[in-house]
């Protein structure tokens, strides 16, 4: 199952307590989930569709629990592209219109004409029925992506007139979503692994947080170890071309004026680089006799360093 369809499973048994946050609830999905035919000069008819046979379950208790439909519901089931399948859930004209009028969706305009609004702001004035309008607009036409590939949520709306009414619901609930738009639809998304856990959170998908937050933990985990392994990579790399430098200037001087021409303390340490071309200076240091500290022994390589360098003008 998808993570999509993980939160959506849960989200539909969320329990709906309260009258308002039902209806905010029913609101957003009238508003994502809807279409709205003119039913011959007699009125609007209104059909919620979905894919998920879970959503128009949730839809019916929605529409029972907030009594706004009297007469008989249709349900119609749609094939599509062979296994896909559209379930359409059509509303009779007179309950149509008492959905709509109790959201606030269908307002007269000056001209006495009756046209489609977006829920009015009563509906979604308290910040619990927010929450339950942000919950119905996921269930309508949100999609999230698997946490351990990357952190996107997003809503597909009819326009971008839509989007920006859920924006600004979501605004009052502490959540900045960007909006976009692709073939005409209004896209709103978040990008952020907070914003999108606290999504989670206020639209009580408390199980979805939980594995949410595992893989991000499990994700960071893993970034932590990649930084640490490049990390060791890196320095293990610098180490061996400094070893390797250091190699070739003793090298040098050896072939210049021989290693016994050199102090004592110098040539041991010349001697070492030679034999160990892995060690680190560290490493050096615990095989002289007596050992020496790691500063100690990079004294000790500096001087050699520029005793080669001193050579490089020497004749041949
Ligand atoms: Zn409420």
């Amino acid at each position: 199952m998808s993570f999509t369809r993980e939160v959506k499973a849960e989200l539909v048994a969320v329990p709906l307590d309260k009258e308002c946050c039902a209806r905010a609830e029913l609101a957003a999905l009238t508003r994502g989930a809807s279409i709205l035919t003119v039913s011959g000069g007699r009125g609007f008819s209104l059909r919620y569709r979905t894919e998920n046979p879970a959503v128009l379950r949730r839809i019916l208790l929605l529409l029972r629990k907030t009594g706004a439909v009297q007469d008989k519901t249709r349900m119609l089931v749609e094939k599509r592209f062979g296994v896909r399948r559209l379930y359409l859930l059509a509303l009779s004209l007179e309950d149509s219109r008492r959905v709509l009028a109790e959201q606030g969706m269908l307002v007269a305009d000056e001209a006495g004409e009756e046209v489609f609004r977006p829920p009015s702001r009563q509906v979604t004035r308290r910040a619990c029925c927010r929450r339950a309008y942000v919950r119905g607009a996921f269930l309508a036409s949100g999609f999230i992506a698997a946490p351990r590939r990357r952190y996107h949520a997003e809503w597909v709306l009819p326009d971008e007139a839509a989007a920006r009414h859920l924006q600004r619901v979501m605004s009052h609930l502490g959540l900045a979503g960007k909006i976009t738009s692709r073939r005409g639809q209004g896209i709103l998304y978040l990008k952020d692994g907070d914003e999108i856990s606290a999504l989670l959170k206020l639209m009580e998908a408390a199980r979805a947080v939980l594995s949410f937050e595992n893989d991000r933990a499990e994700k960071s985990l893993k970034a932590d170890a990649a930084r640490a392994f490049n990390c060791d990579q890196g320095n293990l790399g610098r180490q061996l071309a400094a070893a390797g430098k250091q190699t070739v200037a003793i090298e040098r001087l050896s072939l210049a004026r021989g290693l016994s021409a050199l102090p004592g303390e110098l040539e041991e340490l010349a001697r070492l680089r030679l034999a160990r071309p892995e060690a680190s200076l560290e490493e050096l240091g615990q095989m002289l006799s007596p050992p020496l500290g790691k500063s100690g022994v990079q004294h000790r390589m500096r001087r050699l360093m520029k005793l080669a360098e001193e050579v490089q003008g020497d004749p041949a």
